[in-house]
């Protein structure tokens, strides 16, 4: 019998209200079980909305430094069971083993960042243009924050939401993908067991259609952190409007490595294949566009679809893998999708570009690793989000086309240049309109303690990681302190 899993509302783990459930099964192999998860009801979230507010009015008052020694007891037990939770997180979504101990890892990161923040949270303060008067600033908790998160980091996405919200010291009702509840749950349970109390954190299993959108909607929610597609962000923000909630957007990208004529062609081929394969192309930084120098275009292709060709897609568990799973079967398809649309479009496919589903393959959603060239940058496969192990190939004759190529799309995440030559360096750090600039690195490899986010349609604003996500976290009190013992009146009394 597969194991029943939970919510877990106001302290206690409980079934949903529809007593229904889903199967999460192993996208490597789909004869593996995970588990059954509640799909749960807008009552469901309503009592765990309620639940979260009530627990407000304590855990505001806790001192942050003693909210963050949780966190940094989350932070002890994450590093503990590293590798076990890795193992259920490449059972669970797929990719290989380095990736999800990785995965944690920026739990772990992000943990004992928010354990030390607990001591910092600095406010600003000034003096006051009146005598005898004192200023100050700091930050408040803003209230109930609504948490709602992707499947391609099961484990880090929620912490760079969960942990900085608690430490702030609001409560939280998290939703996390319908793919990846296992690694949710376990962080839950893992907050718990480090002390969070009692409504503090809620989890509500279930679609984004019924949970999430009872989330967005509800009243009592002060704030929503969202990571997820364009298209949902968009739904959440005009829906998250009608309340005036604080909305944070983390959304899709189209991120593109520029490699110029004197790069180091070594380099930068390892990282182009990290950066277009590794998770299987399903990270919001994947390198899903190569701009090439005309002049080294050709060799350049040529050592990738070498190097391509030989990476060994299969589970992720076994050491040996190079690349896992698509995350599920309607995940393939819109991959398989965008691959006949590239080639109607008039790309080569010049490596992969096929579903592989037998032998070991049969039992999982495994996709070829596939390259593009002759793509022009007004084609769909080199515009929009495939979210998967494809890569568009587009040449052009200098860095000035470049950059203009690598802004030509309405994402604006992550980006990247190999070059030696450090004028041309600065100039993309410049012009390249993105949120992060690798140089001579691939587009992925974000680190806990920078601030992480992009301009355009990737987001509205916010930046998670380091100490930018805490103002969003975080409300501005302000307050005049007159020990002058008689009524001073700023702006009138200091001329
Ligand atoms: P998705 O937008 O389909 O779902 C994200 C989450 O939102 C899930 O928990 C889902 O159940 C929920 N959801 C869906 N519809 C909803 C609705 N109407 N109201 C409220 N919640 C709803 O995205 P996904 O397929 O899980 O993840 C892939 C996407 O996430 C890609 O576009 C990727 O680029 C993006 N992503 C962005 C970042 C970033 O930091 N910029 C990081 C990782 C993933």
């Amino acid at each position: 019998m597969p194991k029943k899993y939970q919510n877990y509302i106001n302290g206690k783990w409980v079934d949903s209200s529809s007593g229904e459930l889903y199967e999460n099964r192993n996208p490597a192999d789909n004869e593996d079980l995970i588990g059954e998860f509640p799909k749960s009801t807008a009552r469901d979230v309503e009592a765990a909305i309620n639940a979260a507010k009530q627990a407000f009015d304590s855990w505001r008052l806790v001192p942050a430094p003693k909210r963050g020694e949780i966190l940094k007891k989350v932070g002890d037990i994450l590093t503990e069971r590293k590798e076990t939770i890795a193992r259920e997180m490449t059972r669970e979504m797929g990719k290989v083993l380095a990736e999800t101990r990785g995965d944690v890892q920026e739990g772990i990161d992000t943990a004992y960042y928010a354990a030390s923040e607990g001591r910092r949270l600095f406010g600003y303060n000034a003096p006051s243009e009146l005598p005898n008067k004192m200023n100050l600033s700091f930050r408040m908790p803003v209230g109930v924050a609504g948490v709602i998160t992707p499947w391609n980091f099961p484990m880090a996405i929620p912490t760079w939401k969960i942990f900085p919200a608690l430490v702030c010291g609001n409560t939280v009702v998290f939703k996390p993908a319908t793919d990846t509840p296992k690694t949710a749950t376990t962080l839950v349970e893992i907050l718990i067991e480090a002390g969070i109390p009692e409504g503090v954190i809620n989890l509500v299993h279930g679609s984004g259609r019924v949970v999430g959108n009872a989330i967005v909607s509800s009243p009592d929610i002060d704030l929503i952190s969202f990571t997820g597609s364009t298209e949902v962000g968009i739904d959440i923000s005009e829906k998250a409007s009608k309340t005036l909630k604080r909305v944070s957007l983390e959304l899709g990208g189209k991120n593109a490595v520029i490699i110029m004529d004197d790069a180091n062609l070594e380099l930068a081929l390892e990282g182009v294949l990290w950066g277009a394969f590794g998770t299987t192309g399903q990270r919001c930084t994947a390198t899903s566009r190569l701009i090439l120098h005309e002049k080294i275009h050709d060799i350049f292709v040529k050592l990738l679809v070498d190097k391509a060709t030989k990476l060994n897609v299969g589970n992720g568990l076994d050491p040996t893998t190079d690349m896992g799973p698509c995350i599920n079967s309607a995940q393939r398809d819109v991959v398989d999708s965008y691959v006949k649309i590239g080639l109607e479009e008039g790309a080569k496919l010049v490596c992969g570009g096929e579903k592989l589903t037998t032998g070991r393959h049969s039992k999982g959603w495994f996709y070829s690793p596939t390259i593009f060239t002759n793509v022009t940058p007004e084609m769909r496969i080199a515009r929009e989000e495939i979210f998967g192990p494809v890569l568009s190939v587009i040449k052009v004759k200098d860095l000035d086309e470049a950059i203009k190529v690598q802004n030509n799309t309405t994402y604006g995440l992550s980006s990247s240049i190999y070059t030696n030559n450090i004028n041309d360096a600065f100039k993309a750090i410049r012009d390249i309109k993105a949120g992060i600039t690798y140089v001579n690195g691939p587009t992925i490899g974000a680190e806990a303690h920078m601030p992480f986010g992009g301009v355009k349609q990737t987001g509205n604003g916010h930046r998670e990681g380091g100490w930018t996500v805490y103002d969003f976290f975080t409300e501005w009190k302000t307050v005049y302190i007159d020990f002058s013992g008689k009524l001073q009146k700023a702006q009138i009394d200091n001329n």
